[in-house]
């Protein structure tokens, strides 16, 4: 059974009840699975006083008290996560058993925010003169505004809420209309865990019309968003227009640089399933492979072997591996890389066009090589089941066309050579470097990009730095 859908505002859980409502499906059969109900303006100005008068009150309250709710979250996420993930399968489409991972591992999100949050501190400047005290403290920004996608519907709004409560800040959020379980089950969450009303508040609607309402809001402070480049661009100008605080976590184009004397066969293993992981719509997903020319052909031969062994179907069989793209109208945008590719003398090794005979959006995981340098593929972010694999002699030609895009969020490489590795840690443009093994995302380490990809970061004991400001007093005494 798909969950009942609602807003949440200061507290309580809100049905329809006569507002506008949009249809949610299920990528891997077409049909439709719930209503979502939209949000009048009038409940978008009450989630705004809601969440202005809980600040007030949250400002306030000590971070041991918040840090209780944030475990107790995460305790309630891991005991509900078959229902959670069931949800986000069923309107994401991703294989039941990652959805299940993405709330388990998500709840560390929770837990890392519960610990840092005690270890939020100022710092005392020794004064010139005698009698002046000089103290620097952080305090929280204030109603932040946020903005989550559909690819970890979980992950990404977890993210945002435990930062924002961590911090002492309230905020309203609005989830992926397209993928919205899992964003209603986390404020059942917070509920549950004994947040005060108003300090969360979930709504949903046209994200333009309500992106809009909040930050021109005086009552918003500060906005995060995850998503596309072009729409966090739109929504990081708007915010500076007003002079309000924002945090961009946007696409990425990842480089793997796979050099001659790398382990082939553990890259091989590793990339494989990294890159199909939730049918490749991961912002920090593998997807130019750059194949130093002694290691190009073996490495091809296995990725494309494992490639083509993976079993694509509806994401709660248990057999499952990839499931649909989330949304048909991927499905003609991956189309659209994969034509132009080929128009251009690109070679297709794997997948390469829709799966025929099914209602759902699936898409075959595809292999192209000897892609052109301008292809659409090898400079717009292809979010979705398709590696491009390309040649290189010199390790230097290798890390400048990494660079050349406009892109800076992940990047991989293998190499046995730790002089290779450290030519590659310190030559990428990227905000994330993974050398030998697949390790960003976790709760204690920093998330986020550098150029188009965004500003700020997630996670890591960075992650208040976007919710905090700071504030010096000196004092005579
Ligand atoms: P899109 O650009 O239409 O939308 C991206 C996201 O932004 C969606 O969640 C959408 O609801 C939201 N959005 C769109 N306009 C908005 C506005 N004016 N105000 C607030 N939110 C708004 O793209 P799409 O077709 O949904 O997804 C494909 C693209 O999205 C990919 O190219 C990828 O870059 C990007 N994406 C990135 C991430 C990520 O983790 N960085 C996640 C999901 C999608």
């Amino acid at each position: 059974m798909y969950p009942k859908l609602s807003l949440y505002i200061d507290g309580q859980f809100i049905g329809a009840e006569g507002r506008r409502e949009q249809d949610v499906y299920n990528p891997a059969t077409g049909e439709v699975i719930g209503k979502l109900p939209h949000a009048t303006r009038e409940d978008l100005d009450r989630a705004l006083a809601a969440a202005a008068r809980a600040f007030e009150s949250w400002k306030k309250t000590s971070p041991l008290d918040r840090a209780k709710v944030l475990r107790r979250v995460a305790e309630l996420a891991r005991e509900r996560a078959n229902d959670i993930g069931r949800g986000i399968t069923m309107d994401m489409g991703k294989p039941l058993a990652e959805a299940l991972a993405e709330v388990n591992f998500c709840a560390e999100h929770a837990e890392w925010h519960a610990e840092e949050c005690r270890r939020i501190y100022g710092r005392v400047i020794p004064a010139r003169v005698d009698g002046v005290r000089q103290l620097v403290v952080r305090e929280p920004v204030g109603v932040c505004a946020a903005f989550s996608p559909w690819n970890f519907p979980f992950n990404q709004a977890i993210r945002k809420i435990s930062a924002a409560v961590g911090a002492g800040c309230t905020m309203i959020l609005k989830g992926p209309e397209e993928a919205p379980s899992a964003v209603v089950a986390l404020a059942q969450l917070f509920h549950d865990a004994g947040l005060p009303p108003g300090v969360i508040n979930i709504v949903w609607g046209v994200p333009a019309e309500v992106s809009d309402h909040l930050i021109n809001s005086p009552i918003v402070r500060k906005i995060t968003f995850t998503g596309s480049v072009g729409v966090g661009k739109l929504l990081a100008a708007k915010a500076a227009a007003l002079m309000k605080r924002s945090t961009m976590e946007l696409g990425g184009h990842a480089p793997v640089i796979i050099c001659d004397d790398a382990d082939i066969d553990m890259a091989v293993k590793l990339l494989v399933p990294h890159k199909f992981r939730n049918a490749g719509q991961v912002c920090v997903s593998p997807t130019r492979f750059y194949v130093q020319e002694g290691a190009y052909e073996r490495f091809v031969g296995e990725f494309v072997k494992k490639t083509q062994a993976l079993k694509v179907g509806d994401g709660l069989q248990a057999d499952t591996r990839m499931g649909p793209l989330a949304q048909a109208r991927r499905v003609g945008a991956l189309a659209g890389f994969v034509d132009d590719a080929r128009e251009r003398g690109a070679t297709l090794l794997a997948g390469g066009a829709p799966i025929p005979g099914s209602s759902g959006s699936f898409f075959a995981p595809t292999v192209l090589t000897d892609l052109p340098e301008d292809s659409r593929f090898m400079t717009e972010e292809p979010f979705g089941p398709v590696a491009g694999i390309v040649r290189f002699k010199t390790l230097e030609e290798a890390i400048q066309r990494s660079n050349s895009l406009p892109f800076g969020l992940a990047a991989y490489a293998f190499t046995t050579s730790s002089k290779n590795a450290q030519m590659i840690s310190s030559g990428i443009e990227a905000g994330m470097v993974s050398i030998n093994h697949i390790g960003i995302g976790l709760a204690e380490t920093p998330f986020g990009g550098i150029k188009d990809s965004g500003m700020g970061s997630e996670g890591g004991t960075e992650t208040f730095d976007g919710y905090l400001n700071t504030k010096f007093v000196t004092q005579l005494n």
